[in-house]
């Protein structure tokens, strides 16, 4: 999974501040039950401190200490019994005083062995759906909610098929795509007029894509060429575009709808190129038709996107305005 710096740093601050505020909570609960509780706080005093103190006295008298161990082991069994019935009677939950992490399997590190732990990886994926808020903008960007009867059920020559079987077509095939996404899956050119639906499927991809762990970034075409031309120019930070080239999977919608300037085709195709080269996939969505392409962007970006990625044509009429009638 790759996720970009700033999904990975708000999930790790996250991460961070939730143990603190569980460790605040539990240590002024706790402050709470000692002024309310006396005899409790004078258990823990005694818990904490009589088993070292024993056995070290043990040690410097040269007595043996397993009796006393067993002693202490009897006491503490006793007070512990005491405690949790002051605890009960108090109606106060053991929990609401554990001050340990909130994850036990890597101690609130957010890694285990080497690896990024479960905790930490559902607060990136959180984080991950917040950055991808304009794209998931309405929840309801699922699959099962793309609905295919908006498109035509006649036979239009131009795809020698139905609209209706042309979409279940690509359903089908960006489902599996998503299912099976690893880092290093193919790339899409979703290609059709505006309204009929490549938008809303690019979603479903990106939350499937996302609920299953792997680093997603959206952007706009003309966002994303904004970005690089700030950078280039030094308004904006490098860190504006080390998402587009990190990330498992990049969407960059709208292609052709942006002003192309020569830095903007030489910025596709260092990304279109570089992003090959690292195997990670990329999803493009263009009103353009194929044979727009190369006029628009050059022979080379247009034999890349051609020639590697999976064309999904999108054909119908505009489903907004289908909607709206
Ligand atoms: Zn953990």
């Amino acid at each position: 999974m790759s996720y970009t710096r700033a999904v990975l740093s708000r999930a790790r601050q996250r991460l961070e501040e939730d143990n603190r505020k569980k460790e605040a909570e539990a240590a002024e609960n706790l402050a709470k039950a000692y002024a309310r509780l006396p005899r409790l706080r004078a258990i823990d005093r005694e818990l904490r401190t009589t088993s070292a103190a024993v056995v070290a006295a043990c040690f410097d008298q040269g007595r043996d200490p397993a009796q006393a161990v067993q002693q202490i082991r009897a006491r503490n069994k006793e007070l512990q019994a005491e405690r949790q019935w002051i605890l009960d009677d108090a109606e106060i939950s053991e929990e609401s005083l554990d001050n340990s992490p909130l994850c036990n399997l890597c101690g609130g590190s957010g890694y285990k062995d080497g690896s990024m732990c479960e905790c930490l990886q559902e607060l990136c994926r959180q984080e991950q759906r917040h950055a991808l808020s304009p794209l998931l903008a309405t929840g309801r960007e699922r699959f099962e909610n793309f609905s295919l009867d908006v498109y035509p059920e006649r036979y239009y020559p131009s795809i020698g098929t139905t609209p209706r079987k042309l979409m279940q077509r690509n359903l089908s095939y960006c489902r599996k795509y998503a299912a099976q996404f690893q880092p290093g899956a193919g790339n899409l050119l979703f290609s059709g007029a505006t309204g009929l639906g490549k938008t809303f499927l690019s979603a479903c991809i990106a939350r499937q894509v996302t609920d299953r762990g792997y680093g997603v970034v959206y952007a706009s075409a003309a966002k994303l060429f904004a970005d690089y031309e700030g950078v280039k120019f030094d308004r904006l930070d490098a860190s504006a575009v080390e998402g587009y080239s990190v990330c498992d999977l990049l969407i960059l919608d709208d292609l052709g709808t942006e002003m192309t300037t020569p830095l903007a085709v030489s910025s596709l195709y260092q990304l279109v190129n570089n992003r090959m080269l690292d195997r990670k996939a990329t999803l493009i969505s263009t009103n353009l038709r194929p044979e727009d392409l190369e006029p628009r962007y050059g022979g080379q970006i247009a034999s890349r996107l051609l020639g590697t990625y999976e064309l999904i044509v999108f054909e119908g009429e505009d489903v907004r305005r289908l909607r709206n009638k």
